[in-house]
């Protein structure tokens, strides 16, 4: 199982540590979950909840606005970090296709690091396998 390292660490805790700052003043905490993420609903407010719009309002309500996400949301359905390990095969093969400086600096970062990138494929042995998936289709 992954440990979501970079979470706690790099988002959770630097957020927290923000807000103990304003422990005895008192704050809201606003979290930008859609409405149509229940799962991931706690104890926090969520204003996307309330107003009911769900991801796909939250998507055109940016596009009516002219923020595009410089067309990421044409390839992917979600957006992570880049190099997120966490990333599912139909995202990292979308990273391969589309986005090939990144997937060259994926396979760097991978040769540099101790382990593999995921527990299953390297980021090589995922750019065979789609190598290969993609020669089939021809
Ligand atoms: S998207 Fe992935 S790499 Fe980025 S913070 Fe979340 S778990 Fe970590």
């Amino acid at each position: 199982m992954f440990c979501r390292w970079c979470t706690s660490n790099l988002k959770n805790r630097v957020i927290d540590t923000y807000l103990k700052r304003y422990k005895d003043e008192g704050y809201v905490e606003y979290i930008g979950i859609a409405a149509d993420e229940p799962k991931r609903i706690k104890e926090k407010c969520y204003p996307l909840v309330n107003w009911g719009m769900t991801e796909e309002d939250c998507l055109k309500f940016c596009y009516d606005r002219g923020f595009t996400w410089n067309g990421l949301y044409k390839h992917f359905d979600r957006l992570s970090c880049w190099c997120c390990p966490l990333k599912n095969l139909k995202e990292l093969k979308i990273l391969y296709k589309y986005y090939p400086e990144l997937w060259e600096q994926l396979k760097q970062m991978d040769n540099r690091a101790y382990n593999k990138f995921r527990a299953d494929y390297s980021v090589e042995e995922l750019e065979k396998k789609f190598q290969k998936e993609e020669n089939k289709k021809c």
